[in-house]
């Protein structure tokens, strides 16, 4: 699953309001450094040459499942039993439906697990314009090139590889780990869901859960000179919904007055005119907050008043971008339309559909409801296709996220960690049935190239960053 931090437009918005505000706000005193992650028995090129291999197995998956090449999941999960033979020998490996992978690192201890996801299925690479074979693997330039290798291949391996090398050393863990693999993120399959079953059915409440999300970024926020650490507490909900609008129809020489079609223009229309309702969420609040103590002066000075200027960021945030609108409010997209089949038919029938992601504090119910009171015709049918809430949001005063951070900074020492508000669905959103700790973090340094990258042409992964990587999962495992 994508997940672009596009973040420019709320620096942008930030730079705008910042220069309006005078006060200045104290700096709060930086946490203990964290030790730097120990990165001996991390083989930075070895790592990029299985992930390059991993690559070359095109686990394309798909909705359908006549297009999924059951075979390549097959000797992808073969060969990661050859790659990382330890972590086959040592840890124990179940297989949940389809070919999702739930591995258990036994520590001896009945402690809350630490559970470590990533998602091995890639989507397509029908219409995009690679300058080379998306699943060639290639290894250049310092990065390794293809498709998945970020996304999540790249989470994946980092880390087997922080798991490899432990069990090489003879580490043992203080806490049970998890690995949950996926099979089927990228068409929101049942994979992760199959996982959290069985922690369920066992009693198992995890002491934290991490999984693909934000990343390392550094220029997203105008004005910040530090690279952002941006770690997901949480993520908006999602709703799907079909508008229809019927007729008695008949030949379209002798059209009615607002007929189904008209009816449902002005429908959409109604709903362009009266976006959902801008605010900002704590979480978002911590995310500009964050930005503007490690920003120059002017940027700080907004956070004296951060909650008067709730209104006022989240309008700014709103008008900034499609993303910072995005991170503010419950979003609707109308994606479908459908009227007659025939060119000389008047429509029985017309739909729309509408693909909408809604705002932490809003619920499906909420959102239907509102929906209709600006809709307000009763001839527009909605009919809930499907949705689920916004997911919690996940707790920042633990250990477990604390120990993120450290982890953070073992190998990015210069980053700032901040949460934030995911506005795509992951499959960490199941977890949070079972944990009140689950977070969405790839623990690489990208640049925007890179993010563009997600879901299209030429996506890369630095080798530099992967190694990273691996250090920050040894780190979070060594101290979990
Ligand atoms: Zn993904």
């Amino acid at each position: 699953m994508s997940r672009l931090l596009r973040l420019a437009g709320a620096g942008a918005a930030l730079a705008g309001l910042a220069t309006t505000t005078r006060r200045v706000v104290a700096f709060q005193p930086p946490a203990a450094d964290p030790q730097r992650a120990d990165l001996d028995g991390l083989d930075a090129d070895a790592a990029a040459a299985r992930l390059a291999e991993l690559i070359r197995i095109p686990t394309v998956s798909s909705r359908d499942p006549d297009e999924v090449d059951a075979d390549a999941f097959e000797r992808f999960r073969q060969r990661l039993t050859e790659l990382y033979p330890l972590t086959h020998r040592v840890l124990e490996r179940e297989l949940l439906g389809e070919g999702a992978l739930l591995y258990r690192w036994r520590s001896g201890t009945d402690d809350p697990p630490l559970v470590l996801m990533a998602h091995y299925d890639v989507v397509p690479v029908a219409g995009q314009d690679w300058t080379d074979d998306p699943f060639s693997g290639r290894i250049e330039d310092g990065a390794v090139h293809g498709r998945g290798a970020i996304d999540d291949k790249g989470s994946l391996v980092a880390i087997l590889e922080a798991v490899e090398s432990l069990l090489a050393a003879g580490f043992a863990p203080a806490r049970d780990v998890y690995l949950s693999f996926g099979n089927d993120e990228e068409v929101f399959g049942v994979g992760a869901q199959l996982a959290v079953e069985a922690f369920r059915a066992r009693g198992i409440t995890p002491w934290a859960v991490l999984d693909e999300g934000g990343a390392v970024v550094t220029g997203m926020f105008p004005g910040v000179p530090v690279p952002m650490a941006v770690v997901g507490l949480a993520e908006k909900g999602l709703l799907d919904v079909d508008l229809v609008t019927t007729d008695p129809g008949g030949h379209a020489s002798a059209p009615s007055r607002d007929g189904a079609p008209a009816r449902l223009a002005r429908a959409i229309l109604r709903l362009e005119a009266s976006p959902f309702p801008a605010r900002l969420s704590d979480v978002v609040l911590a995310m500009v907050d964050a930005c503007g103590r490690h920003a120059p002066g002017a940027y700080r000075a907004l956070f004296a008043h951060a909650a008067q200027l709730r209104p006022a960021l989240a309008a700014v945030l709103a008008r900034a971008s499609r993303e910072g609108n995005a991170m503010v409010r419950t979003t609707v997209a109308i994606t479908e339309l459908e009227g007659s089949k025939a060119a000389n038919v008047l429509a029985t029938r017309a739909r729309a559909h509408a693909n909408i992601r809604i705002a932490l504090g809003e619920t499906v119910q909420s959102t239907v409801e509102r929906l209709r009171r600006v809709i307000d015709d009763p001839a527009v049918e909605l009919h809930v296709v499907g949705g689920n809430d916004p997911s919690p949001v996940s707790r920042t005063d633990n250990a477990a996220f604390a120990l993120i951070g450290h982890a953070v900074r073992s190998v990015y020492p210069d980053a700032v960690v901040t949460p934030y508000v995911m506005v795509q669905a992951s499959d960490a959103r199941h977890f949070s049935a079972i944990s009140d700790s689950v977070y969405r973090f790839m623990p690489f340094d990208v640049t925007r190239e890179e993010l563009a990258a997600l879901h299209a042409a030429n996506e890369r992964i630095s080798i530099a960053a992967l190694h990273r990587g691996a250090g920050f999962f040894r780190y979070l495992i060594q101290r979990a």
